[in-house]
């Protein structure tokens, strides 16, 4: 049975995502070949889970048996609490989409209501929702359907709202009547400016980001200690290749109220954070991408601030 093109898009639209689009769930080859390329630099340092089910991220039939369409839906973030340091001065760089409701939480949350409102259960037509959370190749399927095109800071840029933009995915066992097209030219100048202010020499001349050097990597995996050498000043995530992007200051400034902002960092000071206790930790954040990292890691990152 397929399904209907026009019916996803209304679908998604109605539930509040900012963008949809519509992939076939075909092998991505040239994909996986870039992604080994990448792997072979040893790009994923210490991230030990990327250099696993290289097959399954780039089949999404091997991970989800039977698929043979993906619904990659979009939340748009895109005005970020510019705020940023502590109360007494000092520097506690958090990323925008961390001090945000988790977006694993939200996806869970919308894309069984875009199941139930396509009517998948009722047709009998399997399915599994995924956000970051099992090795699905997001960012190229996003490209794939449409979404938007990868700059040159590796991130996935669309023309309406830049790079802002948070993705989950619908993988469904059953066609569509039509795929979306994707995007013809890249949002991404080439300008370069995120190479040049990218305050960790992160990214690769030949495209990617290499972890071991990326303060997001290095503040958010639970495989790194925090306030490292490098570090310094940033608790959770960065954002420096977003800011400066001249694809996101001219974009739609979009904050989608299913993902609105909890808290603003420069609320604290950098005392606070370095005393804060696990309740109050648990309190404040555990409903935000913070809780990835933990209230002993952000004590400890403070103490570097
Ligand atoms: S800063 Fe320039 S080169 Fe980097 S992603 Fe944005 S447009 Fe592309
Ligand atoms: S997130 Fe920060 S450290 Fe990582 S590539 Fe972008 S600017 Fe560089």
């Amino acid at each position: 049975m397929n399904l209907s093109y026009d019916d996803i898009m209304a679908a998604a639209a109605e539930i509040g995502f900012d963008l949809c689009g519509v992939t076939s769930a075909a092998p991505l080859p040239d994909e996986k070949s870039r992604f080994a390329h990448w792997l072979a630099g040893g790009n994923q340092g210490n991230l030990g889970y990327m250099e696993r089910n290289s097959d399954k991220r780039f089949a999404p039939a091997l991970l989800v048996e039977g698929a043979e369409s993906v619904i990659v839906c979009g939340l748009a973030y895109g005005v970020p609490n510019e705020a940023e340091g502590c109360t007494d001065g000092k520097r506690a760089k958090i990323a925008p989409y961390a001090c945000r409701e988790d977006y694993h939480s939200v996806f869970r949350r919308l894309l069984p209501q875009l199941a139930e409102r396509l009517g998948l259960n009722e047709k009998g037509i399997r399915w599994r929702a995924f956000t970051d959370s099992a090795p699905l190749a997001e960012k190229a399927l996003a490209v794939r359907a449409g979404i938007g095109r990868i700059g040159r800071n590796s991130l996935l840029i669309t023309e309406q709202v830049g790079s802002r933009i948070l993705l989950g995915e619908l993988v469904v066992c059953a066609p569509t009547d039509r795929y979306s097209e994707p995007v013809a030219q890249n949002p991404c100048s080439g300008c370069g400016l995120c190479i040049e202010r990218c305050p960790a020499s992160a990214i690769l001349p030949e495209g990617g980001v290499d972890t071991r050097k990326c303060i997001a990597c290095r503040t958010v995996e639970p495989a790194v200690t925090l306030g490292e050498e490098g570090t310094a000043g940033w608790l959770f995530g960065c954002d420096e290749c977003q800011v400066c992007c001249p694809c996101n200051q001219k974009a739609e400034k979009i904050d989608n109220p299913l993902i609105s902002t909890l808290f603003n960092p420069s609320e604290f000071s950098a005392e606070w954070w370095t005393e804060i206790s696990d309740e109050e930790f648990v309190e404040r954040f555990g409903t935000t991408p913070m809780s990835r990292a933990g209230a002993e890691r952000l004590r400890a990152g403070a103490k570097k601030l």
